[in-house]
């Protein structure tokens, strides 16, 4: 069932979601930050400000002794919109201050002041009706003793509005920020998808019309995606081999075993319909039957071997004893030498692991070859060598061998060199694929040398059974 791609399930979305959060994280600590920085940096000014102020009015005061006999200046032309000046007297009791606060006085602190009477300026923060403001304290110091105090008091008006518009500032911008980084991200990382959505559809729709030959685009970079892309072509291009050459098997299959039914059918209903026919005709129309049945039987049982093989069902695991088999099947072999010569190099002593049946079956296939393609008077020779770790089984002719451009086709299944020759010599083209089949499924490998005219040789490489088997002791 074909699942539908929610939001939160969507690849795309969670990126967006996390560079989002990232993003929105990132810049609430940057504007944290930078709000309390330049909160920090206001209040320092208004700080120095007041200091400054309060030393120019204490530098006005002049004190002898006392407070009793202390001068106090007019404080106004020190005040400004926002900022007040008082006096205190040196018991801390308000003797003087700046016309701004009308009748009022600056909100009195008990412990700025205490600390002030000894001796220790102070800041600290006050309320007149609803404006909040900043108020230094600074002791004047007389003969060792503090004769007044002097008061300055700031209004933080300006700095809260600065505050208020930098934090709507970044509120705003962060906002902003935020949109812009979701969308960017969204239609990045949709940019990014596209080619998974492209091999998403492409993947549907081979599901959908079992269309091999459809490939995906591959962009010139090869970032992660791109690979991805060019991984699923190859795995697009071995599924269409294999499946053409499914195609092929059973078309050439079918046809294989159509011809030898013809020629059945044709004999049987020919013997049929001619009644009067001489008895030797019957006869030689029932034997050319015959032969082509055993020829079709031979197909089904090589068909057989080859679907064994690919379905795995090769190896039995025992040990088997090459050097064996090969003195056993050499007589048999030498049974059907029609005017060849034969040799059996002395073999080694070489057991491998696998299926005595099937091994036997890839030397037939290959001797048989040999046989059937090197001309009279010509030379087959066998040898089994040890070499490490393997058992090379080669078997040589003095044949007509095998032209450059058949050679890389010999193994596939139905290929025959010489089409016509070959179904006069009986064979199906399945010999050499089905000896393939096998040696594969025993890990080995099989090759071939041949030059047309000079003979060929059929390389077969089989792995040594590793654990100790004493050769003598087996049968084969
Ligand atoms: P077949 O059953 O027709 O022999 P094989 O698969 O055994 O099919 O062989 C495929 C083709 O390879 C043969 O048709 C033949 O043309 C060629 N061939 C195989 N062995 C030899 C050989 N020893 N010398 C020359 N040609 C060979």
């Amino acid at each position: 069932m074909r699942e539908q791609t929610t939001l939160t399930s969507s690849i795309r979305a969670r990126l967006a979601l996390v560079f989002t959060t990232v993003m929105g994280l990132v810049l609430v600590v940057f504007g944290l930050a930078l709000y309390a920085s330049v909160q920090g940096y206001l209040i320092r000014e208004i700080d120095s400000s007041l200091a400054e102020l309060s030393h120019h009015v204490a530098s006005s005061i002049s004190t002898r002794g006392y407070s009793s006999a202390m001068a106090i200046p007019d404080l106004d032309p020190f005040a400004s919109p926002g900022v007040h000046v008082q006096v205190l007297d040196g018991y801390g009791v308000p003797i003087a201050h700046s016309a701004g606060l009308g009748m009022a006085e600056l909100p009195h602190d008990r412990a700025s002041v205490d600390s002030a009477l000894a001796g220790m300026p102070t800041y600290h923060a006050a309320e007149i009706g609803a404006e909040s403001i900043r108020v230094y304290s600074m002791p004047i110091q007389n003969d060792g003793h503090v004769a007044a105090i002097v008061q300055v008091g700031k209004s933080y008006h300006d700095v809260e509005l600065t505050l208020s518009q930098l934090g709507k500032l970044l509120i705003g911008g962060a906002a902003l920020a935020l949109l812009v980084a979701a969308s960017v991200s969204w239609a990045v990382a949709s940019r990014a998808l596209q080619p998974v959505a492209d091999i998403t559809s492409a993947a549907r729709a081979i599901a959908e019309s079992p269309d091999l030959t459809r490939r995906l685009k591959v962009g010139q970079t090869r970032d992660e995606l791109g690979q991805l892309s060019a991984a699923f072509n190859e795995m697009l291009e071995g599924l269409e081999a294999a499946y053409t050459a499914q195609k092929r098997f059973v078309a050439d299959a079918s046809h294989e075993l159509r011809a030898p039914l013809t020629t059945i059918r044709g004999n049987l209903e020919f013997v049929l319909r001619a009644r009067d026919l001489p008895a030797e005709g019957r006869n030689e129309a029932l034997a050319d039957g015959l032969a082509e049945a055993e020829r079709m039987a031979r197909l089904v049982n090589d068909l057989l071997a080859l679907a064994r093989s690919d379905a795995g069902q090769i190896v039995g695991f025992h040990p088997v004893a090459l050097h064996k088999l090969l003195l056993q099947t050499w007589p048999h072999i030498q049974a059907r030498a029609n005017g060849l010569e034969l040799v059996l190099d002395a073999p080694d002593q070489a057991v491998v692991r696998g299926d005595p049946d099937r091994l036997k079956q890839v030397l037939l296939i290959l001797l048989d070859n040999s046989m059937k393609y090197t001309p009279i008077g010509g030379r087959v020779e066998v040898s089994l060598r040890r070499r490490a770790n393997e058992a090379i089984l080669r078997v040589v002719d003095t044949g007509i061998g095998i032209s450059p451009d058949d050679l890389p086709h010999i193994f596939e299944r139905f290929y025959r060199a010489d089409k016509a020759r070959e179904r006069v010599s009986g064979g199906s083209g399945l010999g050499l694929a089905i000896a393939r089949a096998i040696v594969h499924g025993h890990g080995g490998s099989i090759g071939v040398e041949s030059r047309t005219g000079e003979g060929s040789t059929f390389t077969v490489r089989l792995p040594v059974w590793s654990t100790r088997v004493s050769a003598e002791s087996l049968e084969t």
